[in-house]
C-alpha cells in the first residue's frame, strides 16, 4: 500500500480513522519531545520515536530552511509491523491556519517503515504546519515521495515513465485541481511525483512550496509565470513533458537525491506576489 495522508478539518473524521486502527493487543510506547509512539515492542517504538525526530529535523530544514518549533502536544504515532511493504496515513485538523490535530499511521517491515513510510508521512507534517491548511493533493504526495529512499523514488519514476509511454497522465491543469484521491492511485502519485521532481529540480524546494502556495491561493498560471518563467500551465505542461522525454532517453540517470534538489534560501526569503500576513 502506498502511503498517503488524509486531511480534514472535521473532528469526527479523526475520531473515525482512529477507530479504524487495530488496538495493540500488548504494545509499547515511547515519547520524545514531538512525537508519542506505540509500537509492538519498546525498541520498535524508541527506534520510530528517534527517527521521526531526525526525519522531523532534517526534512524542515531541506524544505524550510529552519527546523519547525516544538509541537504543544506530541504527536501520535501507531506502528503496525507487517511482512509488507510500508505504508502510512497522517491525518489533520486544522484550525485558523493552524494544524489543531494530527495522527499518523505507518505499517509494514521496520526496515520499510524507517526508510520510506515514516520520512514521506513526516513530510506532510512539515507541509501542514507551513500551509496551515490542506495543500493540494498532487503536491502534498508527489513532494513527500522525494523524503523516501532511491528504491521508491526510483519505483515511482518507473510508474510515471510508464504513465506517459500509455499516454495515461492528464493534463496539469487538471491535476492541480484535483482535491479528493482519485481511482487510480498509483498513476495518480507517479505523476504527482514527476511533476514535483520536475518542479523542485529547476527551482529547488522553497520556491516550489511557493508555486504551490500562491497557486492555490491566486491561480497557477499567474505562479507558474511568477515562478517559472513559463507563460502559464500549458507552458509548464510542455516543459514537463519535454524533461520526461529527457529522462526517458537516459534511463540510468540517478533519481531525484541531495545533488540535484539544492535546499536554497529559506522560504520566508523567497518572494510571493500575495504574503500572508
Ligand atoms: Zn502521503
Amino acid at each position: 500500500m502506498d502511503a498517503h495522508s488524509a486531511r480534514s478539518s472535521s473532528p469526527r473524521s479523526i475520531v473515525a480513522l482512529l477507530l479504524g486502527v487495530s488496538p495493540l493487543l500488548c504494545g509499547a510506547s515511547h515519547q520524545t519531545t514531538n512525537f508519542v509512539v506505540e509500537a509492538p515492542t519498546r525498541e520498535v517504538a524508541r527506534k520510530v520515536g528517534e527517527h521521526a525526530e531526525e526525519c522531523r529535523r532534517t526534512i524542515a530544514k531541506a524544505w524550510l530552511g529552519r527546523e519547525l518549533p516544538d509541537w504543544a502536544v506530541p504527536c501520535p504515532v501507531k506502528v503496525k509491523l507487517t511482512g509488507g511493504e510500508a505504508g502510512g496515513l497522517t491525518s489533520f485538523g486544522f484550525d485558523h491556519g493552524h494544524v489543531s490535530d494530527q495522527n499518523m499511521v505507518v505499517e509494514g517491515r521496520l526496515d520499510r517503515i524507517l526508510a520510506s513510510a515514516l520520512p514521506h508521512e513526516v513530510t506532510h507534517t512539515v507541509f501542514a504546519a507551513f500551509f496551515g491548511g490542506p495543500m493540494p493533493r498532487w503536491a502534498d504526495e508527489g513532494a513527500s515521495l522525494l523524503s523516501e529512499d532511491e528504491r521508491e523514488r526510483k519505483r515511482h519514476d518507473q510508474i510515471a515513465l510508464d504513465l506517459l509511454a500509455r499516454r495515461g497522465e492528464i493534463g496539469l491543469g487538471e491535476l492541480f485541481r484535483i482535491d479528493e484521491y482519485p481511482k487510480d492511485l498509483m498513476s495518480f502519485y507517479g505523476q504527482g511525483y514527476s511533476i514535483s521532481r520536475f518542479l523542485i529540480e529547476i527551482g529547488g524546494r522553497p520556491r516550489f512550496l511557493r508555486f504551490v502556495r500562491d497557486g492555490l491561493e491566486s491561480g497557477w498560471d499567474g505562479a507558474t509565470l511568477d515562478h517559472y518563467g513559463l507563460a502559464d500551465v500549458r507552458e509548464l505542461d510542455r516543459a514537463w513533458r519535454s524533461w520526461h522525454r529527457g529522462l526517458l532517453a537516459n534511463r540510468n540517470a540517478p533519481p531525484a537525491n541531495e545533488a540535484v534538489l539544492a535546499y536554497g534560501e529559506p522560504v520566508d526569503a523567497l518572494p510571493s506576489r500575495n504574503p500572508r500576513p
